[in-house]
């Protein structure tokens, strides 16, 4: 079996952004020479998710909007997390709400997807770097 590793970085300007990895997801598999097998894709930060659905503006303005409404960023003081003197109570929540990380399956060499499924790097915290994982194992 082989095995692939690689860390992804990001250094987003504002705080919350959604950005479309699966080209780089597909550099990896590329590099890696698997043509069978399994990709973990996950966050490596607790304020960041990786999940998958349709690469569609309209929908990214409704995550932002729906995300909002249940874990508004302010009042900072809503959250009992911030009384560690952090501002990311609700970063922490929304990251919980769009998940850790995606597995997909690795066949004939490439990333088989449902129709329309993108992966993409969710940040809820910005404006420093972060790094996203990704593993992918097989033959
Ligand atoms: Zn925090």
């Amino acid at each position: 079996m082989k095995s692939y590793r690689k860390e992804l970085w990001f250094d987003v300007p504002s705080r919350t952004a959604f950005i479309n990895i699966t080209g780089l997801v597909q550099e990896c598999l590329e590099a890696s020479g698997i043509r069978d097998g399994l990709a973990l894709i996950n966050a490596m930060h607790i304020t960041a998710s990786v999940f998958i659905n349709d690469d569609e503006r309209g929908l990214h303005q409704d995550y932002q909007r729906w995300l909002e409404e249940l874990v508004p960023h302010e009042p900072i003081s809503r959250y009992l997390h911030n009384r560690t003197g952090e501002d990311n109570g609700d970063a922490h929540l929304k990251r919980q709400i769009m998940g850790r990380e995606v597995v997909v399956a690795v066949t004939e060499g490439r990333l088989d997807f449902g129709p329309w499924e993108q992966i993409f790097y969710g940040e809820f915290d910005g404006r420093r770097r972060k790094r996203v994982l990704v593993k992918i194992i097989g033959e």
